[in-house]
């Protein structure tokens, strides 16, 4: 099983590169954004098991960046980085969505114990969610609001790479090597006809509609809230 990715977003370079080095001692795997549209970017093109995310940041403050990331992805937890005196941003960042928060300056130990808690705890939840949308990784129930929906393992192990990357588009290659294998042979219209499958089942009846399709690229599923 490969290690938790986290992201650390931190732009004082000392603080920073000592939690990576903490971090990847306790064999995590980690990434550093110096400023907050860095930060965006690598959230939007990996999906990460955990953020630590300072406040004070260049470019996009912090509160921005969750603020944006809590749009599409209700589920990373979420620490924030805060200094003593941003009692403000402290409260404003748990209302936003962050899991909770530690004040520089922190012990090392102190973090890491909230790292593995909020690990842990995503680990237990096991869950991806869209909108009314549900899936349990640990059962393999799917809900849509109160509704049971019931997939054949094809169409599941689709649905689930969807919302493994939830509001990225994705190429019929790319749906095709990582749901049907590199060893896949066949027709790569073999997804639109899965998609079709997959809309009858999760979006049909629904006004909201999850599944997109991205004219000439690919598909995507998206929360439109
Ligand atoms: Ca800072």
């Amino acid at each position: 099983m490969s290690q938790p990715a986290i992201l650390i977003v931190e732009d004082e370079k000392k603080l920073s590169r000592v939690l990576q080095l903490e971090l990847e001692y306790e064999s995590y795997d980690t990434q550093i954004a110096n400023n907050g549209k860095e930060a965006l970017l690598l959230l939007e093109n990996k999906q990460w098991d955990l953020v630590l995310l300072d406040i004070m940041l260049p470019e996009v403050s912090g509160l921005e960046v969750l603020r944006k990331l809590r749009r599409t992805d209700q589920q990373t937890p979420i620490i924030l980085l805060t200094a003593r005196d941003q009692i403000h941003d402290k409260v404003s960042g748990l209302d936003l969505g962050a899991n909770d928060y530690v004040t520089k300056p922190f012990q090392i130990e102190e973090l890491l114990a909230r790292v593995r808690v909020h690990l842990r705890q995503q680990k237990d939840r096991n869950e991806l969610i869209i909108g009314d949308l549900r899936v349990d990784l640990n059962t393999r129930q799917i809900t849509r609001s109160t509704t049971e929906i019931v997939l054949t393992p094809r169409e599941y192990d689709l649905l689930i790479y969807l919302l493994q990357n939830k509001s990225i588009v994705l190429t019929r290659e790319q749906l095709i090597e990582k749901v049907w294998g590199y060893g896949y042979l066949g027709d790569t219209n073999v997804v639109d006809v899965y998609i079709r499958y997959l809309r009858q089942k999760i979006d049909k009846g629904f006004n909201e509609k999850y599944i997109q399709t991205i004219r000439g690229v690919g598909y995507m599923i998206k929360d439109h809230n």
